[in-house]
């Protein structure tokens, strides 16, 4: 079953919907070994890595693209730091769409930007951030028959929520607190609506807290105002002015949740551990779910035995460069037995 059969009846699916599916969604909810222990949860990691493009945004390219479909579109355009370039051009390849994607010069990982070219989409990079490069997809989807397919569209936080749906038809509960990264705040604002539908549907008796993680460098909410020149290493909420900044404020007090921020070093850090510990290897972005687990754990959020859930939100081998700029050399040894051997210490 495809992710939009399955939950056609809480999704803007009808008849004329086409059910199309890369095999987005029904990724792993997985238990951790480690990671939980070490601050008394229970901590699971919903791997979103697994999706056909390597990270969330393919279901809510799903949703968006079948919505454009039903309407008859030809072509879609979206700005991306990366991720949502390379999912809005996969489904356009095989739904005959044509996809213009706008990206920030320079700024984008580079496996997210080799996936973008492969797939066939018209790649246009401005001399901007992703802000600049958002500005100018809204203006000329106003103005000319091409569908946007940012988070601006309902369709994609719609597509989006279905997380929340599988994490609680997994637990059978919903989770006490759910930490993610927060870019432009889609992420937040569609899982936060999974919840709540589920919530008014009856499927759960309470409502689990929102704990957004930006960046520092690129922390508009936290700080109350936006960001100009937003930095960090985690590419993919390198976002100074979030499109859907209110909805998420909104999740966050609905939910008693925070929004608060990590930094690089938190997040390369929570990467790190995240694969050391736990065999899972995702994107830095993602890590800041985790390095907010960690910076809650040090303040004493945590009273013992909560059931916690982080979204790690892409796939690490999108961005390699990310790990090796800070790893040591590779030691090289002669070509011989007893130099490994020796090397190695056995
Ligand atoms: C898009 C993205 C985010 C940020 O999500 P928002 O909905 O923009 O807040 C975080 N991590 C990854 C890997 C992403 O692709």
């Amino acid at each position: 079953m495809t992710l939009l059969e399955k939950y056609k009846d809480l999704l803007p699916v009808n008849s004329k919907t086409p059910i199309i599916s890369l095999g987005e969604g029904f990724t792993p909810l997985i238990e951790t070994k480690h990671l939980g222990r070490m601050f008394g949860i229970d901590l699971f990691l919903k791997y979103e890595g697994t999706n056909p493009t390597g990270s969330f945004k393919d279901r809510g390219m799903v949703m968006a693209i079948a919505k454009a479909l039903e309407e008859g579109a030809k072509s879609v355009i979206c700005a991306s730091t990366g991720n949502t370039s390379a999912s809005a051009a996969a489904y356009a390849a095989a739904f005959d769409l044509k996809a213009v994607v706008v990206i920030p010069a320079g700024k984008i990982a580079m496996g997210k930007l080799a996936q973008a070219m492969i797939y066939g989409a018209k790649v246009i990079q401005v001399d901007g951030n992703f802000d600049d490069c958002l500005n100018i997809v809204k203006k000329v989807s106003e103005d000319y028959p091409v569908v946007l397919v940012n988070s601006l569209n309902p369709n994609r936080l719609e597509g989006q929520k279905t997380a929340a749906f599988e994490i609680v038809d997994i637990l059978g509960r919903s989770p006490d607190y759910h930490f993610l990264p927060v870019g432009n705040a889609g992420n937040i604002t569609a899982y936060w609506m999974g919840y709540t539908q589920y919530h008014k549907g009856g499927k759960i008796s309470f409502l689990p807290r929102m704990m957004g993680f930006q960046a520092e460098g690129a922390a508009p909410i936290v700080r109350g105002h936006v960001v100009e020149k937003p930095e960090t290493v985690a590419t993919a909420i390198r976002i100074g002015n979030p499109a859907s900044w209110k909805k998420a404020e909104k999740a966050r007090d609905e939910s008693h949740g925070i929004i608060d921020m990590v930094s690089d070093e938190e997040i390369l850090n929570a990467q790190r551990m995240i694969a050391s510990e736990e065999g899972i290897f995702c994107e830095p972005a993602s890590a800041s779910s985790v390095a907010g687990i960690v910076k809650m754990a040090k303040k004493g959020l945590f009273r013992g035995g909560e059931v916690v859930v982080a979204t790690l939100t892409g796939n690490g081998l999108k961005d390699p460069d990310a790990v090796l700029n800070a790893t040591p050399n590779i030691v090289t040894i002669p070509n011989d037995v007893k130099a490994l051997v020796k090397e190695v210490g056995f």
